[in-house]
């Protein structure tokens, strides 16, 4: 049994099977074994020479009698190297010897004898080295079972199983949830990349950034994934499976408890009314709005309509998206127009071609679609006409300057001018409003709110932006902090602007619907909170036990602070004082 940490992607408690997928070259896992382990894992290695050997003698069966000599010769001396005790006896005593694991073991003294034919001056001679890297990488197979390195490569259903990975782009986290994967671990990326929202909103259990996955985990290793604790079990015993099994089963009841609140509106005890929506990112969310309460879409990320496909989808197929989840939601819609870019490719961005050095502060969001306004114009088309059907808004991702917003405002009354000429049945009247995710435009923020019927603050991204942090990159993710004071000053700044725009502010990132942040947020002003549904009910929870009257002068001390430790302290006063609903 073997304990393994990472970052946690929501609160997922999972069991299944390690399917590794090795996206680059194949890492020789090395670990120690126990004593009492050294004859199963002689044994084991044992094993796949055996097999490897029982495999070139078939293939040498089957070679057709008039093949080249050359074929037969080659099997041959794979054969041979199998038994060089180079090959077949040093491993065994390093197994004994050094209580390693068979792969490394293997590794090491076969890493010998390249190095010898390394030395060869004879050219002929010294390409044997390429055969003995042939036979040891038959070895490792049978160790490791076959190299898959695309999520193409598997078997067309995933059920119970865990997918193991350097990474993932967010176009495949959606084939494997469509092939029923039960969890994944991926070396790197961080908790706010869009996988991870993508994963956390699919229900997939999920670590990421766990350096060491590939080197430790094999193929149909059991996993325990514990995705609140931030942790992998690899090779559960008997005992910590029964733990969590239980801990399943308290997470299950805390889960139905909260679903009673679903009928409740969330007011806090001084009677303030919050609004809590649900981010969507396919019309399949929709039935797990209603179970939380959700009291309408504070954020449908529409550019997940258009991944894993040679060609975006057309104006009448984005209208029937649309039509669908309007007509499933009973309160507002925010459609947010295509935000692709960035870590959010088509085609899962591993598409031969030129790739961008920064793709985060490139051409993304409302950037390229004003760019391409013939991938942007057929989406606003489709909206307009939708939303003859219910109750939508238009969010705008990304905006920086007013320039752009102006062009973009200009292709909506262009596209309503257009729909009316055709005589189509469309709504000129939905409301635009824009997403406030890059520093400049919640610094300007009063002068974005003219312009707009609404703000919703994007914090993944602008804490990103803010802190020159890249969210996917798990290597700077330890300096992604919310509570960077400021991160919060431009949060509270843009929920003044929107106060005195009298227009209304909502925040749509992963903080809203983390329930340490609630009443900090409360207290600073939010009212309308959006966020993957299953968060929902917790949120409520805090809202419910809350007086704000009591949070506002806290919450508002935390912007003058700067240290870190005195912020975090503050805000576990803050949420020290909860009061019993009523
Ligand atoms: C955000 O940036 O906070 C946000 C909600 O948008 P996304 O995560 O899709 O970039
Ligand atoms: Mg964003």
């Amino acid at each position: 049994m073997l304990s393994l940490n990472g970052s946690g992607v929501g609160n997922g408690l999972t069991f299944g099977r390690a399917v590794v997928l090795e996206r680059w070259k194949r890492t020789t896992p090395d670990y120690s074994i126990s004593q009492e382990s050294v004859d199963t894992e002689i044994n084991r290695f044992r094993t796949a020479l055996a097999n490897v050997k029982a495999k070139l003698h078939e293939l040498q069966n089957t070679i057709p009698l008039d093949a080249p000599p050359e074929t037969l010769a080659f099997i041959e001396v794979h054969l041979l190297m199998l038994d060089d005790p180079v090959i077949s006896e040093q491993p065994v005593a390093s197994i004994r010897r050094d209580q390693k694991n068979a792969e490394s073991a293997l590794k090491t003294h076969a890493d010998t004898l390249v190095a010898f034919f390394d030395q060869i001056e004879d050219p002929y001679l010294r390409s044997k080295k390429n055969d003995v890297h042939q036979v040891v990488d038959r070895v490792m197979i049978e160790l490791l079972g076959p190299v898959l390195s695309e999520p193409t490569q598997l078997n067309s259903r995933l059920d119970d199983q865990i997918i193991v990975t350097n990474d993932l782009t967010p176009a495949e986290t959606v084939s494997l949830h469509q092939r029923g994967v039960r969890a994944f671990i991926t070396s790197l990326g961080g908790p706010i990349s869009h996988t991870a929202i993508l994963a956390r909103s699919l229900h997939i259990p999920a670590v990421v950034g766990l350096h060491s996955a590939i080197r430790y985990i094999r193929n149909d290793d059991l996993l325990v994934i514990d995705a609140a604790n931030d942790t992998v079990i690899v090779a559960p015993d008997e005992d910590m499976l029964v733990k969590f099994r239980q801990r399943q089963k308290v997470h299950a009841q805390h889960t139905a408890k909260l679903a009673l609140l679903s009928d409740r509106p969330a007011v806090t005890q001084d009677g303030i009314n919050v609004k809590l929506l649900a981010n969507i990112e396919f019309p399949e969310d929709l039935p797990g709005l209603a179970s939380v309460g959700a009291e309408g879409v504070g954020l449908y990320r529409t550019e997940f309509l258009f991944m894993n496909r040679a060609e975006p989808p057309t104006e009448d197929e984005q209208y029937k998206a649309y039509c669908q989840v309007l007509d499933s939601v009973s309160g507002t819609v925010t459609i947010r127009t295509l935000d692709l870019g960035a870590d959010k490719q088509v085609d899962g961005g591993r598409a031969d071609g030129e790739k961008t050095i920064n793709p985060a502060l490139g051409l993304r969001a409302i950037r390229l679609c004003l760019n391409e306004p013939t991938l942007f114009k057929p989406q606003l088309r489709a909206i307009f006409r939708a939303a003859s059907r219910g109750d939508a808004r238009i969010m705008i991702p990304m905006i920086s300057s007013l320039d752009e917003l102006d062009q973009a405002l200009e292709l909506v009354r262009e596209t309503c001018r257009e729909l009316e000429k055709e005589g189509k049945v469309f709504n000129p009247n939905v409301p635009i409003g824009g997403m406030i995710e890059v520093p400049a435009a919640a610094v300007a923020a009063d002068l974005f709110a003219r312009k707009l019927k609404f703000l919703s603050i994007g914090t993944n991204d602008l804490i990103q932006y803010t802190l020159a942090i890249d969210r996917i990159d798990d290597e700077v993710n330890y300096l992604y902090d919310p509570l960077h004071p400021s991160v919060l000053r431009l949060i509270h700044q843009v929920i003044e602007a929107g106060n005195r725009s009298g227009i209304p502010v909502a925040m749509c990132g992963e903080m809203a619907g983390d329930p340490v942040f609630t009443r900090l947020l409360l207290g600073l002003g939010l009212r309308e909170f959006s966020m993957e549904a299953s968060s929902l009910p917790d949120i409520k929870q805090r809202i419910l036990e809350s007086r704000i009257d009591e949070l506002e002068n806290f919450s508002r001390q935390t912007l003058d602070c700067l240290d870190k430790e005195s912020l975090r302290h503050m805000v576990e006063q803050l949420n020290h004082t909860l009061h019993k609903p009523v």
